[in-house]
């Protein structure tokens, strides 16, 4: 207990943490000791993994994709699946830190560390609340049934808004939406501004927004790109912690049927192309907004896995955790069955398909009557996703 305290307030968690992630440069700001790298507890691209500490040791992290947060003692718990005191022993170790007690000194670390606690949890809070606020605005200053909208879905994207029956209800456009980089920074800054598709996240509120900007001049060109030709990133807005594995639902939630892809686009590609073909089509389509929250985190089997031969990486695992607190996204209740539609990836395809698997393995858990992979031209060593097919005319031949 004693002990711990003073790890928690001496040794460096950025130190610790830079053994597993590579930060964010152009998010953190070392100066005031912010810190920001993609999660190395779940899935993720973008770097929503933050560390504040600012005296150079004694930080706190909190991801505010995943919601996982704490002292450098939770991060090497969860990072090395070890437990409390072991994790305590070989920090002490690693900040040369006396094992022995010496009440005064403990108590005076105790106090400091609840503070640091607690402040931390306040801010954390606060920063949650003003996000769902944001986007709560965002949503509402959004129009459905937006011509651009329907250009970059139609055009854009290869996407048959006619056979949707319209553009669904939980994606409206920002006619001048600012995109923000540079978080952990003092004063983030607009490094974009136009309309954006704003696509609500939650099955039965409003828990946050996804944003793409799409082509400011003309949407049929699909997303909008900064001048270096650079895609402007998507963004979420929301409740953070809560955000991940929440869906944008894009159809009635009708049938027992669920079909999940990552991207809106891809999703809504595969929708309209199977009402075309079958308009009287009963099933729920919903895009689980990320890689990571689509496939879930991976069980601890503690097997040995391969590399990957065009990467050099360690290959995911095809085998998901279904009893991870936090799995990422999970077919509705009602369903019987569910298909994924997967990426395929010419970066690393064994990667694309074993991430793919473990999706397909999780939504099996959850449907009576299992679950299917759809792969685009079944086969994973290209980069076309259904949207792209959807585009080149390949989706409703
Ligand atoms: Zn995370």
């Amino acid at each position: 207990m004693a002990l711990s305290d003073e790890v928690k307030a001496r040794v460096s968690l950025r130190e610790i943490v830079e053994q597993t992630v590579t930060w964010d440069r152009r998010k953190s700001n070392p100066a005031r000791g912010e810190y920001w790298a993609p999660c190395p507890f779940h899935g993720e691209k973008t770097a929503s993994f933050h560390i504040t500490e600012p005296k150079g040791h004694g930080g706190q992290f909190y991801c505010f994709g995943c919601g996982s947060k704490g002292s450098v003692i939770d991060f090497i718990m969860a990072r090395d699946s070890i437990p409390f005191t072991a994790a305590v022993r070989a920090l002490a170790d690693h900040g040369n830190i006396d094992r022995t007690a010496d009440p005064a000194r403990i108590a005076r670390f105790k106090a400091e560390s609840e503070a640091r606690q607690q402040k931390a949890e306040d801010e954390a809070k606060e920063l949650a609340e003003r996000g769902v606020t944001q986007a709560s605005r965002i949503w509402r200053a959004s129009l459905a049934d937006h011509p651009t909208l329907i250009t970059y879905l139609e055009q854009g994207r290869g996407v048959s808004v006619a056979a949707l029956g319209g553009i669904p209800p939980t994606l409206r456009l920002h006619p001048d939406l600012p995109c923000y980089e540079g978080d952990g920074g003092k004063r983030p800054r607009i490094v974009h501004r136009g309309p954006a598709m704003v696509g609500f996240i939650g099955r039965d509120r409003l828990v946050g927004v996804h944003l793409t900007w799409v082509d400011p001049v003309n949407p049929a060109l699909g997303r909008a790109r900064f001048a270096n030709g650079i895609k402007v990133p998507k963004k979420f807005k929301g409740r953070t912690g809560e955000i991940w594995g929440q869906p944008v639902v894009l159809s009635k939630p009708e049938g027992t049927l669920v079909v999940a892809g990552e991207g809106i686009e891809t999703t809504l590609a595969v929708q309209s192309a199977t009402l075309v073909k079958n308009p009287g089509f009963e099933g729920r389509f919903e895009a689980a907004l990320s890689l990571g929250a689509l496939c879930g985190p991976e069980a601890k089997t503690g097997a040995r896995r391969g590399k990957s031969a065009r990467t050099g990486k360690t290959l995911p695992s095809p085998i998901p955790d279904l009893e991870s607190p936090r799995p990422g996204w999970l077919p509705p209740a009602g369903v019987t069955r569910a298909t994924i539609l997967a990426d395929p990836s010419t970066k690393c395809p064994e990667s694309a398909r074993l991430n793919a698997e473990r999706a397909e393995a999780k939504a099996a858990h959850h449907c009576p009557h299992g679950a299917r992979l759809a792969i685009p031209r079944g086969q994973w060593d290209h980069n076309d996703d259904f949207a792209d097919l959807a585009k080149k005319g390949e989706l409703n031949a």
